[in-house]
């Protein structure tokens, strides 16, 4: 499989490059030049696999040659060991409601699916490798702990963990801080997570800098977390055994919703995309009203979605510009210099027609928490909460997946001020939790911490 950046049409980089590289080199994201189709047929065949299985077949075509099938499948395997679940995820029906839970790896939310994987391609590269890798990656609670998860005591890889200070939930914070060896730094930003990642997109741009440090990303703007994403969209579609599915997404990067996408376009007969936002609401407005303009970002009961940059939307405009890669570019010019672009009328149908979207409020999202808790004795999380709430804004004649993106636990004050209810810790976390915190504070300055990686990266 060959990838081009979603602006520039002709560049032609393979899997290795693109997943060491992780933003295109002239600040676009890169994108596979073909898309493989699943007949309805295959899918059919399809329902028999396994979750490894499964995975093997759906990722497979992006990672070729880079991997051949036996390599990914062992790959794969081998990463998804720490869950609880056999089957990495697990479907469960509330209401009408099915709820596909993701959160059964090691650090409870749903990006633990792609890290894992990540962490063992990242040793794969570097077996023959000279330089120490350095991995910069900006979270906004959940991507930090997951990506140390599966980086923590790596050979020949540093990461350094970019989050914002402060606006993060204490689970989140003591998880990401205390779990880390030697090669892991954390990072508190004195400032928003869309400061956190707008540090890390100018350190990739910065050629000579990236070059000097070896640098590489994890952040959802790297096309390998999309793909492992991909798979979960199958498995529970394959299991539901439906003519057709909604799916409801607690969204922030438009990452995970962006691998249901994707799954459409791999011939899964998915009806609607249901972007479920909160309070920092770009995704709903762009979609509802094609205006993409962040504002200042709002604190919320759901932090890892508080993003008004939402980074993977550029992969999606480039389907809806027909690849049109200098008109990709054009709106993204627009939006560095005059601060938003306007999609026409036409461009914004075309997005309707996969995808839906809801603004939750932070009193909404308590309400159905709330209500959840009360009928079924359950918790959902804020963030999973969100996508509850938009499922059932939404009239369909087919049945909604909500995608449950957090273990409640990770959220456990805002959960006890609603429930009443103290939620028990998951087994997972039993090790977790004692240690001592280990982070730096750090000004809001992309120079400051180059400074501090340049620093920090040889004291291994
Ligand atoms: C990261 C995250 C999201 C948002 O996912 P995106 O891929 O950024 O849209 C939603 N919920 C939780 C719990 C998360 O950690």
């Amino acid at each position: 499989m060959k990838y081009c950046s979603t602006r520039d049409k002709k560049l032609n980089f393979d899997f290795k490059e693109i997943f060491q590289r992780s933003l295109a080199p002239d600040g676009g994201l890169f994108v596979p030049k073909k898309i493989k189709k699943f007949s309805s047929n295959e899918l059919k065949k399809m329902k028999r696999l396994n979750y490894i299985d499964l995975a093997t077949e759906v990722v497979s075509s992006f990672c070729v040659p880079t991997f051949n099938k036996q390599q990914l499948k062992a790959l794969i395997k081998k990463s998804y060991k720490k869950f609880k679940k056999k089957n990495v995820v697990s479907l469960i029906k509330l209401d009408k409601i099915n709820l596909l839970e993701l959160y059964h790896g090691p650090t409870l939310a749903f990006k633990d699916i792609a890290m894992q994987c990540i962490g063992n391609m990242y040793e794969e590269f570097n077996i023959n490798n000279e330089d120490i890798t350095n991995i910069v990656v900006a979270t906004s609670g959940d991507t930090g702990a997951a990506a140390i998860s599966a980086l923590s005591k790596r050979k020949k890889i540093n990461l350094f963990v970019l989050h914002p200070h402060n606006k993060i939930s204490k689970v989140q914070k003591k998880i990401m801080t205390t779990i880390g060896g030697s090669n892991i730094y954390n990072i508190a930003i004195k400032g928003s997570f869309d400061d956190c990642q707008k540090i890390v997109k100018q350190m990739f741009a910065d050629n000579i800098f990236r070059q000097k440090i070896n640098m590489s990303g994890v952040n959802s703007i790297n096309w390998a977390r999309i793909i492992f994403q991909i798979v979960y969209y199958f498995y529970s579609f394959l299991k539901l055994n439906k003519k057709k599915l909604n799916y409801a997404v607690p969204t922030g990067n438009f990452g995970d919703i962006y691998a249901g996408y994707m799954a459409k376009k791999m011939g899964l007969p998915i009806e609607k995309l249901i972007v479920a936002t909160n309070e920092n609401d770009i995704l709903q407005r762009v979609i509802n009203r094609g205006i993409y303009k962040p504002t200042k970002v709002k604190t919320s009961i759901s932090p890892s979605m508080d993003i008004q940059i939402s980074s993977n939307f550029e992969r999606l405009l480039f389907y809806v510009l027909n690849s049109k890669d200098t008109e990709v570019k054009k709106l993204m010019n627009n939006l560095e210099t005059k601060g938003s672009f306007k999609l026409t009328s036409h461009q914004r149908n075309i997005i309707q027609k996969d995808f839906s979207a809801f603004k939750v409020t932070n009193v909404e999202t308590k309400k159905i928490i709330k209500r959840i808790y009360s009928k079924y004795n359950f918790f959902i999380d804020p963030h999973t909460a969100t996508g509850f709430y938009a499922a059932k804004k939404t009239t369909s004649n087919y049945p909604c997946v909500v995608v449950g993106t957090a273990h409640p636990y990770k959220f456990i004050e805002t959960m006890k001020s609603v429930t009443g209810k103290q939620i028990k810790k998951p087994s997972q976390l039993t090790e977790l939790m004692s240690g001592k915190e280990k982070y730096d504070i750090l000004n809001n300055s992309t120079n400051v911490v180059k400074k501090y990686i340049l620093e920090k990266q040889y004291e291994n």
